[in-house]
This record gives structure tokens, sequence and C-alpha cells, in this order.
């Protein structure tokens, strides 16, 4: 590995997310500084090419530099790059909130509340309901439910709702009260469903939580119990929005509508840093009233709804309709299926692959089916490993590795993607 100009000044002033920075700076760590990327691929300084195995932290969607999404982000940046939503609005923000509405059937939401990040749209969904249940003459519902292992964001308010301890454990004294279930049985011992404000979920799926599938009609018995109890039901779609299920959106794989939706990583399909929260009519119609009723929605941010931004978000949405994108998925999901059962049958170290639409986590084990001790970090060698088969990808929590790829992919890039995971097992464990 040749030390750039960019390599040192990274290893010397920065300072990177969820990172052992004495590992990242010690001489063993093999820091990657990316410096281009086309399509499926990104390429480091050097010009040594790594397929992108996790979509760029699961937001790239179409591949990188994608024509109608630069001429979008460009043809917006001649117009104007930014410009306040406190007390102005923008055009391609406009046409967005109508966009991102008509991909629900009619009447499903009513509004859109931008932000920039995917922990900034459920802080908004949360703060949201807390401040509903006050409008409405039931401040009495104050009690919040999420799930265990749940990731929703690092932020103070997000992380309260997240049940990773390894991330959260040090802050538990700072953290306004949650419930976190186990599972939906243990609904039935929530003492007074009637002081619940909202239910926090990832449907389908909880993607930090080792890739953990939630059991065929779950959401949609969540939805009949907060139904049943008038409590809302806010979903997380941060990692699943976008196609990424197969569909749209995870909640409609389910069949469900929630009462919020927190969309953002794949939003601008991996270009820009856009948030946005989607909000049922009703709840939108709960703030409304003259200034001094004091309903107003205190919230926002110095980017919300960033033209740039929108502008590619719209680009994003035009991609889905005009080039078939879910469409083609279905055969892609199926490739994947088909990629993912050999290298189980042909690796003794995977002990299990979970898949929903197009997102998969493989979990490595010891031959007899065991947990290697954690910290051997098996799978965070095995990633590494994996770059010098082209695959760039990281593990979640515990020995799971995350195959997450943009959909440009060709059947014969995921298996290589495949390979190289099987192949960089072998490289560790053999
Ligand atoms: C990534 C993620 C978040 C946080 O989004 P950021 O954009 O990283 O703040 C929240 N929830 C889920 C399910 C995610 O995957």
């Amino acid at each position: 590995m040749k030390m750039t100009k960019a390599f040192e000044l990274d290893r010397q002033f920065s300072w990177h997310p969820f990172t052992q920075m004495s590992e990242w700076c010690g001489d063993g760590e093999e820091v990657l500084i990316l410096a281009r990327g086309q399509g499926a691929w990104l390429e480091d300084e050097q010009g040594q090419r790594y397929l992108d195995g996790n979509s760029s932290i699961w937001t790239n969607l179409h591949g990188h530099g994608h024509p109608r999404l630069r001429e979008a982000l460009l043809t917006q940046f001649d117009q104007v790059e930014h410009v306040s939503y406190l007390g102005t609005g923008n055009v391609p923000a406009s046409f967005l909130a109508k966009e991102l509405i008509d991909l629900w059937e009619p009447g499903a939401f009513g509004r859109i509340f931008f932000s920039d990040n995917g922990t900034t749209a459920i802080e908004v969904a949360l703060k949201m309901v807390i401040q509903y249940w006050q409008l409405v003459g039931q401040p009495e519902r104050t009690q919040i439910l999420a799930f265990e292992n749940a990731y929703h964001g690092d932020t103070m308010g997000a992380a309260s709702l997240g049940g990773v301890s390894l991330f959260q454990g040090r802050f538990d004294h700072y953290r306004f009260p949650v419930r976190h279930l186990s599972g939906l049985e243990e609904l039935a011992t929530v003492q007074d469903p009637h002081q619940v404000a909202a239910v926090f979920i990832e449907p389908g799926v909880q993607g930090v939580n080792e890739m953990r599938l939630w059991s065929e009609g779950m959401l949609a018995a969540l939805r009949a119990w907060c139904d049943q109890y008038g409590v809302k039901l806010i979903a997380d779609e941060v990692m699943t929005g976008f196609g990424r299920s197969g569909h749209m959106f995870a909640s409609q794989k389910e069949g469900v509508i929630p009462d919020f939706v927190a969309v953002a990583k794949g939003l601008t399909g991996g270009v820009m840093p856009l948030a946005a929260t989607f909000i049922r009519e009703e709840i939108f119609n709960a703030f409304l009233g003259t200034f001094e009723e004091q309903k107003t929605f205190y919230y926002g941010h110095s980017y919300t709804a960033n033209p740039l931004g929108c502008a590619v978000a719209r680009a994003n949405l035009r991609i889905f309709q005009e080039e078939n994108v879910l469409e083609r998925l279905q055969g892609h999901i199926q490739c994947l299926q088909g990629a993912l059962q050999q290298l189980q049958e042909n690796s003794p170290w995977v002990y299990q692959v979970r898949q929903y639409g197009f997102i998969a986590g493989i979990e490595i084990r010891d031959t007899n089916g065991k947990r290697f001790p954690v910290e051997k970090r098996v799978a965070r060698k095995v990633c590494l490993a994996a770059r010098r088969h082209q695959l760039l990808t990281r593990p979640v929590a515990g020995d799971v590795i995350i195959l997450m790829l943009p959909y440009c992919v060709t059947p014969d890039e995921i298996q290589l993607a495949a390979n190289a995971i099987n192949q960089a097992a072998q490289d560790i464990l053999e």
C-alpha cells in the first residue's frame, strides 16, 4: 500500500465514525482512501478496483456516477444550490414532496417533513408524535415502545430508541425512557396501551441487528395492535426504503400503511444527504391553529430540503419509473438467492444466510456452528481479506457480513461478491 498525501492527512487529522482510531492509525491497518467510482465499482488512489458490496453503507442504488443524477445535480446548481426552508420554499422540494406521497396509495400520507439524514428523519417523527398527543388532548400518552437490538440512529434521541448496547450502553443514564420489546408477544404485557404514544420499528428486517428478519405477518399484526389501542406506528425505512425490499417500501411488501415513515439513505440514490418523514394528514391537522395556540412544530435544520438533494431525489424517482427498476430487481433478487445458497453449500464457515429482498446478511461461525469469540472479529478480518478478491463490504455487530449491492450489478458481479466472501473466509479461517 502506497502512502499518498490524502492517506497521511487522513491519519493525522481525521476521526472516523464507529472506528477505533488507534487501529486505524496503526501500522497494521489497511486504510483505504477511495478516489473514484463508476457504476457498481469503486477505485482507490492507485487504481485498485472494488465492487461496492454494501452500496457505500446502504446508500447507493443505481451505481456511482449515474448520468441522470449527475445531470439533475448540475442543472439544479445552475439554478440555485441552497436556500433556506425556514420562511421560503424551493422548486425541487415542492415537486419532490408530491412525488414521494404519490409512491403510496392515495390518501395514505398527507405531508413530507424534510431533514438531512436517517437519524433526523426519526427524530422528527419522535418529537412530532409526542407533541401530537399533547395537541389532541391525550397528554397521558407518553410511553414510547421500540424493539430490542433496534437501530434508529446516533443522536441522543434516536439512540434512546435503539437497543444495541455496544453503541449506547455508556449513555444509558442520559437516555429518555423507552420500553424495548423482545418481540410481538411482549405487547401483551404492556399494562396500559392507552398510555403508549408510538411504536418504532424497522419493518421486515433489523439491519444492524445481524440482519434479523421479522416473521411474516409481524408488521401487519403490530399494525392491528396499534389500531386497537390508537397507538401510532412509526416505520424506520431508512435502510429498507427505495426498492431494497424488492418493493418500493418494506411496509408495502408487508401490506401495511404506518402513521409515519422515515426515509433517507437511498432517497437521493446515494448522492446527497437528504431525508424525509412521511406524515398522515390527520396528524398534520392537529398542528394547525393560530400562532397564540402554540401548536407550531419547532424543529428544523439549516440544510432542510436542500435543493440539490431534492433535485437529485426527483431524478432518482424518475429512474425507478422510466428504467423499470423494481421489475429488474426481481431477477437480481433471484440471482442473489442462488449465489447465497451456493455460498452456504460451498463454505463450511457460512452458518446462515439471511435475505430480505436485495439485502443479505451472511453469518460466519466455526465449522461446528459455534460463534467465534467476539474479540477475534472474524467477520471483520474476512471483509478485509475480501478486498483482495475485489469486494468491499463491512460486517454489522456479530460476525455477519452485509451484502447489499447497487441495483446496477450484473449476475456475474453478484457471483463475484459471493465468491469473494467464500475465498476470503478460506484465507482467514483455513
Ligand atoms: C442508517 C440507519 C439509520 C440512521 O441513518 P443516518 O443517515 O446514518 O443517520 C436509522 N435507521 C436505520 C434502519 C438505518 O439503517
